[in-house]
């Protein structure tokens, strides 16, 4: 029958290619909410300081032990595009907070889980998501209402919000160490703007790590930290109030003259030929003396002819340095970074002072205006240090956005207590089937708390009656203490976290669910369960087959 048949006698014309599949309505629904909730299942274990850790094993056999939320979900090799929709909740936390990502999407799942409850009574998607979008501005509104200001030079308070943000990070023996080395480095690199806020910048902080030692002998440093050595013995490996030249260029043989077929058919010219390279290679040095340079930090490689001529020269030079060491380096020492050596000025050259440290590993670099300062994290392996450094990076952006935000909370399930409280009685006012998702969208954030006792072996029901009681009470700011079980002021306890990452939680958890339900008709050109292994887990129509990368990891957890 042809399409014209076809149309005449009313048939519904096949649009879809044959591998296709389809999923509609609350089908569609489902399998999504499925998809959804199994991210956030997957990472919920590990919230809290008494969150457990995950061991990924990436296809090469590299593992990572992390707590860390975006860690754990950009390492799954998750093939589901309503799960990876999920994940990008948690980069954009990480992006936008630092920090949160686990809670975030926690609460993604949460809402998708409450939103199936009310979908299976009939209540309409759209009553659903315009609901969660009102409690979602609501409770933002809220965060604003009870949060707390924080000075940007209150060390005590910033220590503490560093502290929450580290825990359960491997960072527990050295906290106090450590919190006190990030509202440092933050405190360098923070500057009063003209209107009297406070900007802080963090591209001026390096994170560099070592391992071999403990935790304990983390140091913050003014300036750079350049893990390499000298390029050759007869070097000098300290240099004060030098011109330090940053190096885009290989001080080697150009390309062209080793490439280009040369025959060679006398001694005379084989001489003659590496003549030439020698003279290339003494003329790129020339270039180097010329420019009045003391240390050379070259991105690229260095030719053993130049190593030792530049040793004559008595210049120190390091190679193959990170790209991202350059960048830093030139923060420090000013300058910029050359990238032919034929253009190169005294005005290119940055200046600093370079030194070595006691076990002669790595160089220190400091700048003259004290541009830019360095962690140097140390831990005993190669592991331990890892997780520190994500602990670190994230409580830097942490204390970063407090320090620029200058409004924090109480953690512990404090906060969302709080909010759901205030949501139940802003539902009142909201009319209609809303009221419902209102409602629904308060005992999600309660998930938070509920997690946090369950992951610390408490019973969750119990908690959250009592911290319920407590803030009907009217205490704003009673949250678990994880380790006894109590509820108790958390701000007075130490467990302090931005109002921004809490808002940004709330309103990227509640864009990814509403994206979520959104979505009645799922047509995909092929099979939807991607992997194909057969490995139906369960009942959503099209399998969850593509979710094999994480039904392979479940195992593990
Ligand atoms: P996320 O990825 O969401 O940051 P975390 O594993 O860091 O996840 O856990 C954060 C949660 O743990 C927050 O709700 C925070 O208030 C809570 N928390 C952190 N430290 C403590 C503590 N000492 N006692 C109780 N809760 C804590
Ligand atoms: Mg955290």
């Amino acid at each position: 029958m042809n399409m014209s048949q076809r149309m005449q006698q009313g048939q519904p014309m096949i649009i879809l290619g044959e591998d296709s599949q389809r999923v509609k309505d609350r089908d569609a629904q489902s399998y999504n909410i499925r998809a959804a909730r199994a991210v956030a299942e997957a990472v919920r274990s590990t919230l809290g300081p008494k969150g457990m850790d995950k061991m990924l094993v990436d296809s090469m056999g590299d593992v990572t032990i992390t707590n860390d939320g975006v860690t754990i979900l950009k390492e799954m090799d998750i093939d589901n595009p309503t799960a990876e929709m999920i994940i990008e909740v948690a980069e954009t936390q990480e992006d936008e907070a630092g920090d949160g990502t686990t809670t975030a999407v926690a609460i993604a799942g949460e809402l998708l889980k409450n939103a199936e409850d009310l979908l299976e009574q009939d209540i309409h998607p759209t009553a659903v998501i315009k609901g969660f979008h009102l409690a979602s501005e609501k409770a933002r509104e809220e965060v604003g209402n009870i949060a707390e200001t924080v000075e940007p030079d209150d060390e005590e308070l910033l220590k503490k919000v560093a502290e929450t943000s580290m825990t359960g990070k491997g960072t527990e023996l050295n906290k106090d160490l450590l919190a006190q080395l990030i509202v440092d480095a933050v405190k360098q690199v923070t500057v009063e703007a003209a209107d009297g806020s406070h900007i802080v910048d963090l591209e001026n902080v390096k994170l560099e790590t070592q391992t071999g030692r403990s935790a304990s002998e983390s140091e913050l440093l003014t300036g750079a930290v350049i893990d390499k050595d000298p390029v050759h013995d007869n070097m000098p490996t300290e240099a004060e109030d030098a011109n330090i030249l940053l190096l885009n260029e290989a001080i080697e043989v150009e390309e062209a003259s080793t490439d280009t077929n040369v025959s060679i058919d006398s001694p005379d010219q084989l001489q003659q030929f590496l003549d030439q390279e020698e003279k290339q290679l003494k003329q790129k040095v020339q270039q180097i003396v010329d420019s009045g340079a003391d240390v050379v930090f070259c991105q690229k490689g260095i030719d053993d002819l130049a190593q030792h001529y530049l040793a004559k020269e008595d210049i120190l030079a390091v190679r193959r340095v990170k790209k991202s060491d350059i960048k830093f380096l030139k923060n420090v020492v000013g300058g910029s970074v050359v990238s032919d050596l034929d253009s190169v000025e005294v005005s290119d050259l940055g200046h600093g002072s370079v030194s070595r440290d006691d076990e002669d590993e790595l160089f220190y670099v400091e700048g003259d205006d004290a541009h830019g300062v360095t962690i140097l994290l140390r831990g005993s392996t190669d592991h331990v240090v890892d997780e520190l450094e994500r602990g670190i990076q994230d409580a830097l952006d942490v204390v970063a956005t407090t320090v620029s935000d200058g409004r924090v909370v109480a953690g512990g399930g404090a906060i969302e207590v709080e909010l759901a409280s205030r949501l139940r009685d802003y539902a009142d006012s909201v009319s209609g089937r809303e009221q419902l998702a209102v409602e629904a969208f308060a005992d999600a954030l309660e998930l938070v708390p509920r997690v946090l006792a369950e992951n610390a072996g408490l019973d969750s029901i119990d908690t959250l009656v009592d911290l319920r009681a407590a803030h009907e009470d009217g205490q704003v700011r009673a949250g678990l203490n994880v380790f006894t079980g109590d509820v108790v002021d958390t701000f007075d306890a130490g467990v302090v976290e931005p109002a921004h990452s809490k808002e940004q939680a709330i309103s990227s958890a509640t864009e990814a669910a509403n994206l979520v339900l959104k979505i009645d008709d799922i047509i995909a050109a092929g099979d939807l369960s991607t992997k194909g292994d057969g490995d139906d887990e369960g009942g959503a129509p099209g399998g969850m087959g593509g979710m094999g990368g994480m039904g392979g990891m479940g195992g593990a957890m």
